[in-house]
């Protein structure tokens, strides 16, 4: 085993990879950018070097100083994390010319998983159902069209370097296509550096199901079953959960099945997610069909969902497989227990379109109990930097069923208090009490509807008099008062509540925000 693995990234992802080091004894060497110089995972890590000024491109980009770094902190191995350089396999080659282990796939698995249109081949050859659509990218504009007549509208134009749904255009009609053609282009080459373009049939309303897999050096390959990623805005997921509400046992074999054959046809090793999406169809004899999305040839955000059901540790598994150790589990030995959600944390005011809201934490009280996991790096008087993603936390819950889950989640988010910035903890109670979330009746678009829909109108007047909304009028205030506080209410609170958090702050000395 490893004496040393370097962590070529911050934030949460590398705080959650220093604790499976920890647990494992093996050293964690952290890396910083200026801005990052008291992050927590700088504190936690058992050495940490600078690596350069804010901007990513300077630092946490840097194949040369991260490979640098490793060689003098003598580190045997480097885990990417997600995001950042995780997808580049310019990384894993680098690494494996310096004679370091990279824990993930291999540079060409990762190459060929990496190009959008490669992967829907390789699943096509898999016997894997693909999204219809093209199997090139596009050559010109004219070939858009004529493609997407054959397809029939709506369609889906998509980067084939694509990535955070960042190249992404849905198509209505023909005369859309030019300018979305365009759009999508400069945005893909703005992103990706890469231009190019592919087409897909646009599946309406589909749910987002995942399958992460396991993969050793010795050619065992096994799956650890789904995660429902349906909850997303502007394509990015916000609530992951496992199991998915449609799955049945036949159809997570099923699906489980082709991920496997999928990760075996592309050379595939480490950890993975092979992303579908399905749609309920009576015709079909499990009830759902799934089509393949894309390959994510890294760690994900949501794995925790997943370790929460079958009791694994992921990046654990990750570095012994990087190891080489062969896998420690057949398919048959995974069993999935209770349902687990998580709510994706960000320093974003939802109530102003989720504009990023970077800047000082004056005041954290974090969810516990039963069922309840945070997994986070910002602490009270931490600065969060405007550079990176504004992710501050996962929290993540699991109940024995998915009420249970949803039960804890909903107490969790009332226990939550994030001071001095703006997050999103407002809109995740929101919606938690829809009634679609609630009955697991999830799908792509369900949060932009929700978004879509203007609060209803209240009357001003009855009989002539005017009315007064004294339930605005409260929240109102309770808003003011805790913005004089520096605080964000992850719910809104009864006014005694209110009266003892003000007290506490009173005693802790938390001054107005400046
Ligand atoms: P990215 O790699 O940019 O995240 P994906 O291919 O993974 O892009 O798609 C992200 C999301 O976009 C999906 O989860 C889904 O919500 C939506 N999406 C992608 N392709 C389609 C499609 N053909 N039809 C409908 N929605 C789609």
């Amino acid at each position: 085993m490893f004496r040393k693995i370097l962590i070529a990234n911050r934030g949460e992802i590398a705080v959650r990879i220093i604790r499976a080091c920890r647990e494992m004894g093996i050293r964690a060497a952290a890396v910083y950018s200026d801005v990052d110089r008291a992050s927590e995972h700088v504190l936690l890590a058992d050495e940490a070097y600078a690596i350069g000024p804010a901007p990513s491109t300077e630092s946490y980009l840097r194949i040369d100083k991260l490979i640098e770094v490793a060689r003098r902190a003598q580190a045997e191995a480097l885990h990417p994390g997600y995001g950042f350089l995780a997808e580049n396999p310019a990384l894993p080659r680098a690494c494996r010319e310096s004679g370091i282990v990279f824990i993930g796939p291999s540079a060409e698995a990762m190459e060929l998983m990496g190009s959008k249109t490669a992967a829907r081949e390789v699943a096509a050859r898999a016997g894997a159902p693909v999204v219809p659509g093209a199997k090139e990218a596009l050559g010109s504009l004219a070939e858009a069209g004529e493609r997407a007549a054959a397809l029939g509208y709506p369609v889906l134009l998509k980067a084939v370097a694509g990535g955070g749904g960042k190249g992404m255009r849905r198509v209505e009609t023909p005369a859309e296509l030019a300018a979305a053609f365009r759009d999508a282009r400069s945005e893909a080459e703005n992103a990706f550096g890469d231009a190019s373009l592919y087409l897909e049939k646009y599946l309406e309303r589909p749910r987002h199901v995942e399958i992460q897999i396991l993969g050793d050096l010795h050619g065992h390959l096994i799956h650890l079953g789904e995660r429902e990623c349906s909850l997303q805005r502007r394509h990015q997921k916000l609530v992951e959960e496992s199991p998915s509400p449609v799955m049945t046992a036949e159809l997570r074999a099923a699906m489980g099945e082709a991920a496997v054959r999928i990760a075996r046809a592309g050379g595939y090793t480490n950890a993975g997610t092979i992303e579908f999406l399905v749609k309920r169809s009576e015709g079909a004899p499990l009830g759902c069909e799934f089509f393949f999305l894309e390959v994510n040839a890294r760690l994900q955000v949501e794995h925790p969902v997943t370790e929460l059901v079958t009791g694994l540790d992921l990046v654990k598994e990750q570095i012994r497989l990087a190891a080489g150790e062969p896998l420690a589990y057949r398919q048959e030995d995974i069993q999935w227990r209770g349902h687990a959600l998580e709510c994706r944390v960000y320093a974003e005011d939802a109530e102003n379109n989720f504009f990023p809201c970077p800047g000082r934490i004056t005041r954290l009280e974090r969810p516990a109990g039963p069922g309840v996991r945070v997994d986070g790096y910002v602490y009270e008087g931490w600065n969060v930097p405007l550079e990176y993603d504004p992710l501050l936390a996962k929290l993540i819950c699991w109940g024995n069923d998915r009420a249970e889950a949803l039960a804890r989640l909903r107490r969790a988010l009332d226990e939550y208090l994030i001071g001095g910035i703006q997050t999103n903890l407002p809109f995740f109670r929101r919606l938690l009490d829809r009634a679609e979330f609630v009955r697991g009746e999830l799908d792509t678009e369900l949060i932009e509807r929700m978004l879509d829909e203007k609060p209803a109108a209240a009357p001003s007047r009855i009989f002539g008099t005017p009315v007064v909304d004294a339930a605005a009028v409260a929240a109102a205030l309770t808003e003011v008062t805790a913005a004089t506080n520096g605080l964000r209410l992850a719910a809104p609170v009864s006014r005694w509540k209110q009266a003892a958090r003000e007290a506490a702050l009173r005693r802790l000395g938390s001054g107005p925000r400046r």
